[in-house]
């Protein structure tokens, strides 16, 4: 029996497009900071290339537009390309008038230098779904709204966790019902423990959790017949990394053992089956998949 394909995406973005940080690298500035993207990308297709496995590539409409290179590169290498948006400002903190038009410039950058129509989006820091911050409720469940009412087929951007994200949300794609259409979403790997969900399949969890429990979480999926979804930015695997001064939390989360960050994805990849979400999706029968409304993320 042929295993599971699981899931690998790409947030392509560079060092400084951390959430939470214009007072240090504002927009304005960001066309002085040495773009350290391009090798980084290029260090990730070429072991993308030697295992023969395509992914997903969500792309900032930033990073397109002045490199449009780089989305030419990832296009070449028959990878999946998809929209990380265009400024890297997380979507609670967006009008929705400004997501929209953020969004639609993304794709149109992408898809005019790609010649191929996207039909996924993620947001920046897992930013769409009930996020509570000491009394704050954030909700932006309207944006996935928007990203159906713009022929959006998938949606990468809850997560099943605290703080960050939606708590009780599924671990595993699941269908959204909106009043414009459906939009499959598409969440991160998480493992269960007794503190809740902890985000293994990128970012700090990846790095800090043992592999064996990394390996054994996915293994659990994939003997229930879920993929699962693992994710890397480019800033992480830079052997030089330029660092921003960050508050403690986000430190830790953006540069906690960050220099594990290679050799664990790589193991993972050595070890499972991965393809894109795009190929994941096209062998689904969407109406198999657990149905949410909207309004209950
Ligand atoms: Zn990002």
């Amino acid at each position: 029996m042929k295993a599971i394909s699981n899931i690998v995406t790409v947030d392509v973005e560079d060092w400084y497009h951390i959430c939470d940080t214009d007072d240090q690298v504002p927009l304005s500035k960001w066309d002085k900071c040495e773009c350290r993207v391009k090798k980084n990308v290029e260090k990730i297709l070429q072991a993308l290339l030697n295992r023969n496995i395509r992914g997903t590539f969500f792309v900032l409409g930033y990073i397109a537009e002045c490199y449009p290179e780089i989305v030419r590169m990832i296009n070449g290498e028959g990878h999946e390309i998809a929209t990380h948006g265009y400024s890297h400002m997380q979507v609670y903190k967006q009008k929705p008038e400004d997501f929209k038009s953020e969004l639609e410039r993304s794709k149109h950058i992408i898809e005019s230098i790609s010649g191929k129509a996207l039909s996924g989006y993620r947001a920046p820091e897992w930013s769409i779904g009930r996020r509570i911050a000491g009394n704050n409720r954030k909700m932006s469940h309207w944006a996935l709204e928007m990203l159906a009412q713009s022929g959006f087929q998938y949606d990468s951007s809850i997560a099943p966790l605290r703080i960050i994200g939606t708590p009780d949300a599924p671990t595993s794609p699941y269908t959204i019902k909106t009043r414009y259409g459906d939009i499959i979403e598409f969440p991160p790997l998480v493992m269960s423990t007794f503190m809740g969900n902890i985000p293994i399949g990128g970012g700090w969890g990846l790095r800090m959790m043992n592999y064996i429990d990394i390996k054994n979480t996915i293994r659990r999926f994939n003997q229930a017949n879920k993929p699962v979804l693992i994710y890397l930015h480019p800033w992480e695997i830079d052997e030089d990394l330029p660092r921003l001064r960050l508050p403690l939390a986000k430190r830790f989360a953006c540069y906690g053992r960050v220099k594990n960050t290679w050799a664990k994805f790589l193991r993972i990849i050595d070890e499972f089956e991965f393809t894109s979400i795009q190929t994941v999706l096209s062998s689904y029968d969407h109406t198999q998949l657990p149905i949410y409304d909207v309004h209950s993320l």
